[in-house]
């Protein structure tokens, strides 16, 4: 997607060369302009797929995900997270380590929102070891939902989560994918 790639040259900060940070436009501040397109450009790739619930993880995918929602007409559920598993109620719950924070979560979603006749859109803002994916696929496996893929609007493919993602196969498809972070430099795939 070519604006996003645009706006990640323009505005991007090579932090080292694991992390990039889009504060500017994707997780702190927010673009919405940008988000709208972002969220036609996933309902575009995965329209006439029977989606009926978008599932994210809170907060940055959350942005992506309702623009995703508002598009293809269907709910968006985030995937809450809790420093310690003091929670209560019918819940399905998984760990995961953050790859920005490095520790570890247990995240939920209410067994409520999710069932076994949902076809579920994952989104998330960056896919990079693919910990928080797995996390979610496990949440949506607890609910007896089905995956009709991800959505991720950075990929770096350089980590090892697009490549886990693709073994186990499952769709991905990301708006940019970065090929390397090295020399501070953002240099995408395609
Ligand atoms: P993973 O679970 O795939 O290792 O990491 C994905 C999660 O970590 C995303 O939900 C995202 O919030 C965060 N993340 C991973 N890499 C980056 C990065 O380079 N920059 C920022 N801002 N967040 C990242």
């Amino acid at each position: 997607m070519e604006a996003l790639k645009q706006k990640i040259r323009q505005d991007g900060i090579v932090l080292s060369e694991q992390v990039l940070k889009v504060d500017a436009f994707l997780n702190h501040q927010i673009d919405p302009l940008l988000m709208q397109q972002i969220g036609h450009e996933f309902a575009r790739r995965f329209a006439g797929q029977g989606i009926s619930k978008i599932v994210t993880i809170e907060a940055s995918g959350i942005a992506p995900a309702v623009m995703a929602g508002l598009e293809l007409g269907v709910p968006v559920i985030f995937a809450r997270k809790y420093q310690s598993l003091t929670l209560k109620g019918d819940l399905y719950t998984a760990k995961v380590f953050s790859f920005t924070k490095q520790s570890e979560s247990t995240i939920a979603i209410s067994a409520k929102h999710l069932g076994a006749a949902d076809h579920v859109l994952l989104i998330d803002d960056f896919l990079a070891n693919g910990h928080a994916a797995m996390a979610l696929i496990d949440l949506i496996g607890q609910a007896g939902a089905s995956i009709a893929g991800l959505g991720v609007v950075i990929e770096k493919s350089f980590q090892a989560g697009r490549a886990e993602l693709d073994r186990q196969g499952f769709r991905v498809e990301s708006l940019a994918r970065i090929g390397s972070l090295e020399g501070g430099r953002v240099s995408f795939i395609d």
